[in-house]
């Protein structure tokens, strides 16, 4: 049991993009306490061990070139950042990433908006009108990858007094006369504000009732795979378009401890959809769709291949929002599915909390 703990800000999971809020709070004199279920930190973004190696990305990740994101990492995060040569492949011929991933998330919508999925759809084409009118701007990534991004963010929000609980998870979210309980496996918190995002949420009561909840359910189908052989220049991320098989691929290799050896790649693949196959089999066949659209000279040997799908349960905006406004500010929400779009800025919405009624 946590017994009758408290803290002023409670927040759900360690993703990036709950950790720079967690800073921010955390920095302007609150309390803030995350719990993660989870044992590693992350969230979509963890990086632990994997194939005999550290800091192993487990999805093919890609920071938007929005300038405001990249200042804050950058500047008031302290994050060491690089310029990303990211580029599309579209029927295997390069393209620049800035008008095709515009392209890519206003296709991503014109799907969503023929499956109704309303919310879906509006987020898709915010970010391509986000990302078509920062095309011209650098993609960037952490210059220790991911693993990188977590220890800075880490460190920052526990030098300012931040307390992290991995292994807890909250049940709950209740809001009764002004006062807030977090409901965990482990016994009852009391807070003045919770902190939830789109992937990192429980049920929530206000006032005695249920607040209903849109859940978006889905799986990102992700592959690491450890090659031999496979010959092609270095990568960093490749957007894949238009290819049955493959979606994106970034290679880790730099990233990985200890160093991955010379001849050797790490590469970690998104692909479409479950390919009913064993997982060697699974890595063949990613490796020969890399060699297909030239991204590998060839499938070279396969070493190791490590599954990494991760399924997908999404609240949409339009329910964040309603949270965050019934709770008369108790409950404070992270919206969208991306770290570009999600993040908060810098003083933005510090109000002073309110005190407990
Ligand atoms: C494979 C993959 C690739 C991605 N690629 C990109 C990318 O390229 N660019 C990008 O910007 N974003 C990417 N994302 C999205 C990004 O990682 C986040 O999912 C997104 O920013 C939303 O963050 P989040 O905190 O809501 O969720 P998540 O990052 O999913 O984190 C949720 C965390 O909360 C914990 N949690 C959830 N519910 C509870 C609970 N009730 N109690 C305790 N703990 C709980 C989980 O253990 C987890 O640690 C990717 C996600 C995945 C899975």
């Amino acid at each position: 049991m946590i017994g009758a703990e408290s803290a002023d800000v409670v927040g759900i999971g360690t993703s990036p993009l709950t950790l720079m809020r967690a800073i921010r709070l955390a920095e302007s004199g609150r309390r803030v306490l995350l719990a993660d279920r989870s044992a590693t930190m992350g969230g979509g973004w963890m990086a632990g061990s994997l194939l005999g190696f550290e800091r192993v990305e487990i999805g093919a990740h890609l920071l938007e070139n929005r300038l405001a994101l990249m200042r804050c990492l950058e500047v008031d995060m302290g994050v060491p950042m690089k310029v990303d040569p990211s580029y599309s492949l579209i029927n295997g011929r390069r393209a620049p990433m800035g008008l095709t991933r515009a392209a890519f998330h206003a296709a991503v919508a014109a799907r969503a908006l023929a499956r109704r999925e309303a919310d879906k759809a509006r987020r898709g084409l915010r970010s391509a009108w986000r990302t078509a009118i920062s095309s011209a701007h650098l993609y960037k990534y952490p210059q220790e990858g991911a693993w990188g991004l977590l220890e800075r963010l880490g460190q920052r929000f526990l030098a300012a007094g931040g307390i992290i609980r991995h292994g807890l998870d909250v049940r709950e979210i209740r809001v009764e006369n002004g006062q807030v309980s977090i409901m965990t496996d482990a016994g009852v918190m009391t807070a003045r504000l919770a902190l939830m995002s789109s992937r990192a949420w429980a049920p929530v009561m206000i006032d005695g009732e249920a607040e209903p909840v849109d859940v978006e359910h889905g799986m990102c189908w992700n592959a690491v795979l450890h090659i031999a052989g496979c010959g092609g220049s270095p990568l960093s991320y490749v957007e894949i378009l238009g290819d049955p098989m493959l979606k994106r691929v970034r290679d880790i290799g730099e990233f990985a401890r200890p160093a991955v050896a010379p001849g050797e790649r790490l590469l970690v693949v998104q692909y479409r959809r479950d390919q009913s196959l064993d997982d060697r089999a699974l890595g063949r066949r990613l490796a020969e769709g890399l060699a297909h659209v030239r991204l590998l000279e060839c499938p070279g040997v396969l070493l190791a291949v490590a599954r990494t799908d991760t399924p997908l349960s999404t609240l949409t905006d339009a329910t964040l929002q309603r949270i965050a406004h019934r709770s008369g500010g108790r409950i404070e929400t992270l919206e969208t599915s991306d770290l570009a779009e999600g993040f908060v800025s810098a003083a933005d919405r510090l109000q002073p909390l309110s005190p407990v009624a």
